[in-house]
């Protein structure tokens, strides 16, 4: 488990160096650890380090993690909770009662039901829009065509704060991070209830190819194995 501290420092220092060889700000590029199928133990050793954000993949593997770890959810040491996985319409009560983000939000559907299903008491659901930004036969991913129509959808809907936009390209795709950075301000550009302040996520790049995704403008990389080692398969 040390091997975490570790790696959290090395990867602090890869996401800085790519940060300065891209022109980009310091600490512009935040670190959401992706820690599906890792145990609690490993995400109490990130978060000792000093991570909060932690990314999961599958629902009831996510909730049953923040439910074990919500002793670590106090103030502002608190986790932030971000679902990044395909999400079907049963599932949302669950995402929206109990995760601060969603990266993979893809139609419509989906939008309404957990705006509806997000409790009064809680603060607006963080939005990511997911496009398939390179490769339309994986049908994960909004198609960039039907973009506009779901954007205006979600800025429709008060218990969702539309943040930007998600990718996962096809692997050695780096060119598909300029895409979706354009794709953003074409958006930006287009819609006018958008506004670059609070529409300022890009979340791409992963362990592999986080760099290119910097050097595109990401804002935000989902880091697993690089962070926790080789996941072991589910
Ligand atoms: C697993 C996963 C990641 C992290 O991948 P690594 O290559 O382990 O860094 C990032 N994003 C999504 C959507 C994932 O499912």
């Amino acid at each position: 488990m040390s091997d975490i501290a570790e790696n959290w420092q090395k990867l602090r220092a890869r996401i800085a160096r790519a940060e300065q060889a891209a022109e980009r700000v310091p600490g512009s590029v935040r670190l959401l650890a992706v820690s599906k199928t890792q145990p609690e133990a490993a995400l109490r050793a990130a978060h000792a380090c000093g991570q909060r954000a932690f990314g999961e993949n599958y629902v009831q593997e996510g909730i049953a993690k923040i439910l074990a770890l919500a002793d670590l959810a106090q103030g502002d040491t608190g986790l932030e909770w971000h679902f990044i996985g395909p999400l079907q319409s049963n599932k949302t009560r669950e995402v929206a009662e109990h995760f601060h983000w969603v990266h993979s939000l893809e139609r419509e559907k989906i939008a309404r039901r957990l705006a509806s299903q997000r409790p009064t008491g809680l603060a607006p659901l963080q939005v990511c829009i997911q496009v398939n930004i390179d490769d339309e036969a994986s049908k994960s991913g909004c198609l960039p065509a039907d973009l506009p129509a779901l954007v205006r959808v979600v800025l429709s809907l008060p218990a969702l704060h539309l943040r930007g936009l998600m990718c996962i390209p096809r692997p050695g795709n780096s060119a598909a991070f300029a895409d979706l950075a354009k794709t953003r301000q074409d958006l930006l550009a287009s819609i006018r209830e958008l506004s670059p302040v609070s529409f300022d996520t890009l979340s791409m790049g992963m362990s592999d190819d986080m760099e290119s995704a910097v050097a595109a403008g990401s804002t935000m990389v989902r880091i697993g194995s690089a962070l926790f080692g080789a996941r072991s398969p589910l």
